[in-house]
């Protein structure tokens, strides 16, 4: 057999998975584990979407669509993003993708070439460096941090601008702080964008989970911003459809079209039938995700004043997303140790910050993806073993 080829070398594997795996084993063994490694909303699709898709299958939409997607979803997603972003997006700006993540992939594989840089605001989604490093690019972080409630500082961003750069990768909300960028962050970026002639890819796939009833803000509606950013989005959180495989990215003609290709080159495009239940998803009733949102915020508080009270944790409450980011640098062990001894210990799996970049050192993440009951169970779990373990904390 041959070598492989070096680009594997550098393609990572999420955390999210590699501890699900560990997990796995240890109720293999008859262990029972308490699950909060996994960034995956734990109510069913709802009910009228799945029946959108039954119905498209019974009437034949089994086949190849446009590599762009069908029209119709498009053109939902258009005014979607039009109406939350109060911009005015055509059909022809969106292009349906194989979850989010091919577009984001798509993206970065269409702007990237060896040697150049990109920068990302960090702890960062595991993807962005991946994609990066694959196409021959060099992820450069710039610190996410807590004291300015993991919002990026635009100064900081324009400072780590050099002559290579050629595109800002943002993600808000954020996965996995649960912060979401201020809107003074977001018209810096556009500016450093803009002066230096950058291209934005920006992550908003939660942008219908924030709490205490605020609006997300999105780049898109920052002047200037629209003509250099891809804006990704997706069914997988908000209608709870990950298995589903189904995202997009709203850009200039000249760039969905460029995604398009690199979608017919690999996938040729999404599921036919997806794609018709996803326009329902979109312009069907919302009761369901607005029950979810709300059950979301209900885990948030809990999870809040429950990480609170543990000695040696503290955190910033979590604006948006399904993440607690508890700050555990008090406990004085680095956070993949912490992670492995609350998961092999405690039986509760949750992620080291650091599987997001070094920059999530001193951090773990924790999913409330989960029903209240566990959520409760794994606090005390977590709780009894730090009041062990860390008796002077
Ligand atoms: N972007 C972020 C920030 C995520 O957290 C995830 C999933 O965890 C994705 C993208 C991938 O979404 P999809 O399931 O649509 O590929």
């Amino acid at each position: 057999m041959p070598d492989f080829a070096k680009r594997m070398n550098v393609l990572g594997v999420e955390g999210a998975f590699i501890v699900l795996a560990k997990a796995k084993e240890l109720e293999r063994q008859g262990r029972s584990i308490v699950h909060m490694e996994i960034g995956q909303p734990d109510f069913p699709t709802p009910k009228h979407i799945i029946e959108a898709a039954k119905k498209a299958l019974d009437s034949g939409m089994t086949s190849y669509t446009p590599s762009t997607g069908i029209y119709e979803l498009r053109e939902a997603v258009a005014e979607y993003v039009s109406k939350s972003r109060g911009t005015d997006i055509s059909p022809d700006e969106v292009v349906i993708t194989v979850g989010a993540k091919l577009a984001i992939f798509g993206a970065l594989m269409a702007f990237v070439d060896p040697g150049d840089e990109v920068i990302i605001p960090a702890p960062a989604y595991p993807s962005y460096d991946s994609v990066t490093m694959f196409v021959g690019g060099k992820p450069v972080h710039v610190p996410l941090r807590e004291e300015r409630k993991f919002s990026p500082s635009g100064e900081e961003i324009a400072e780590t601008v050099t002559e290579k750069t050629k595109v800002i990768v943002i993600n808000t909300p954020c996965n996995p702080t649960g912060g979401v960028y201020t809107r003074e962050d977001l018209k810096a970026i556009v500016e450093v964008a803009q002066e230096k002639d950058l291209l934005i890819v920006s992550d908003e796939i939660y942008d219908e989970i924030v709490f205490d009833g605020k609006k997300h803000e999105s780049i898109l509606s920052i002047p200037g911003a629209r003509e250099r950013t891809v804006l990704i989005g997706g069914f997988s959180k908000t209608w709870s459809m990950t298995g589903w495989r189904l995202g997009w990215a709203v850009a200039p003609k000249e760039i969905t079209d460029k995604i398009a290709k690199i979608q017919l080159n690999t996938t040729s495009c999404p599921v036919h039938f997806v794609q018709v239940a996803a326009v329902e998803a979109i312009r069907g009733p919302q009761d369901d995700v607005r029950r979810m949102v709300q059950e979301y915020q209900e885990r948030r508080d809990l999870i809040f004043d429950g990480l609170n009270s543990i000695p040696g944790f503290s955190m910033i409450k979590p604006a948006a997303t399904f993440y607690a980011f508890p700050n555990v640098k008090k406990l004085g062990v680095k956070s993949s140790e912490l992670a492995d001894m609350i998961l092999n210990e405690a039986g509760v799996a949750l992620l080291p910050g650091t599987a997001f970049g070094p920059e999530g050192e001193g951090y773990l993440r924790l999913s409330f993806a989960t029903s209240k009951d566990m959520i409760k169970e794994g606090l005390k779990r977590i709780k009894e073993f730090v009041e062990e373990r860390f008796p002077n904390v």
